[in-house]
């Protein structure tokens, strides 16, 4: 089964092989992972395998705190004015859709003076803005972003210019799916459920020099220098979603690190993206220097059809293709962990499919 769902999302079968082989006796334990103490000394080893393996492969440098936190990406968007920002003080946003939408309004509800400097709302989220076409206010606490936006599949082709305003930036659909540049931000974070895992784990990337910045009404769970000064292990954490990042993270360097990777995401999304633009059957609306390599939507030029499409797909083992309801069509996600193979059979099926239903 090919599963192109946007998240939770399809996993390496390796890392699933392994995690099934060692789930009831996880290290001569007798145990699982699942049932240890997240203070004992087995797991603490795990979380910190874990920490410097993502340390490893993201290349983060050493004045970068890495945190393993529950509550997802929206706990971490929902974290970051409380984080960064005084009450009244001024926070600037890139709107490029919908989860830009929901960092803007979060913001909003906590009081910060919340700066939309660019916002595609105009193209329907088809585009993303152009460099140097916004200015970041010198006063603003940070400028957040979201480089890939799951649901409209647009994705930053560069890396936003915020001058000496710490960057701010949402990974959740793009995380360590090519190599990054970790030092033009001020903090990255995202969720593990596309490209690192199961859900309930929110990975955050923070200058140190940002630490200490948080509201002294923030709750301990919520701020950054809590957690960091407690290795992110201030309550209990998704511990199982830790073990499975640290596989994860294990089988990308085992398969060639993030160049690699990004070389092999490229590839997958450019031989989509060609299978569309070559027909006049299925379309994706997206600006062309803007299109995402994680997440593809497409149409069809009869949208009655889209049942039989997504049938027809399921029949022979492609799950998941229906579109976000606010966008309509199909969405195929392609993260890290779908093989080039799983590309191959998609567009095998839809030139299929255009040939005997168009
Ligand atoms: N940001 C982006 C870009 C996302 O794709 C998602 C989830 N689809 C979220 C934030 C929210 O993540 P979570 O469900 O982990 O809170």
């Amino acid at each position: 089964m090919y599963n192109f769902s946007a998240g939770p999302a399809q996993l390496p079968l390796p890392v699933l092989e392994q995690a099934a082989a060692e789930l009831t006796d996880w290290q001569g334990s007798g145990m699982s992972v699942l049932e240890v103490s997240h203070r004992g000394k087995d797991f603490v080893a795990c979380a910190a395998d874990a920490e410097s393996a993502f340390r490893r492969v993201a290349n983060v440098p050493s004045n970068y705190r890495i945190l393993f936190l529950a509550g997802g990406a929206t706990g971490q968007f929902s974290a970051i004015p409380m984080n960064l920002a005084a009450r009244g003080a001024t926070a600037a946003y890139l709107n490029t859709g919908q989860w830009s939408k929901k960092a803007i309004k979060e913001a909003g509800r906590q009081g910060v003076d919340v700066r939309v400097v660019a916002d595609e709302s105009a193209s329907a989220y088809t585009t993303t803005p152009e460099p140097g076409s916004f200015t970041v206010p010198v006063d603003a606490a940070y400028l957040h972003y979201t480089p890939n936006e799951t649901i409209g599949g647009v994705e930053f082709p560069y890396i936003p210019d915020a001058g000496d305003v710490p960057l701010v930036a949402d990974f959740s659909s793009t995380y360590l799916s090519r190599p990054i540049d970790v030092e033009r931000f001020g903090v990255i974070y995202g969720g593990a459920q596309k490209n690192l895992g199961p859900a309930g784990l929110a990975i955050v990337v923070v200058r140190e020099d940002l630490l200490g910045r948080a509201r002294e009404d923030v709750p301990a769970i919520w701020d950054w220098k809590v957690m960091a000064e407690a290795d992110s292990m201030l309550n209990t954490p998704p511990t199982f979603s830790i073990y499975l990042l640290g596989l994860i993270l294990h089988w990308i360097e085992s398969t060639g690190g993030l160049e690699a990777m990004g070389e092999r995401n490229c590839a997958k999304a450019e031989r989509l993206y060609a299978a569309i633009d070559a027909s006049d059957f299925y379309n994706n609306p997206v600006q062309a220097r803007s299109r995402s390599w994680m997440n593809i939507p497409f149409t069809l030029a009869d949208p009655a059809l889209d049942a039989d499409f997504l049938a027809g797909a399921d029949a022979v083992g492609l799950t998941n293709l229906k579109g976000h309801r606010s966008v309509g069509g199909m969405r195929a996600s392609i993260y890290n962990a779908m093989p080039a193979d799983g590309v191959t059979a998609l567009i095998d099926y839809m030139t299929e499919f255009e040939r005997t239903r168009a």
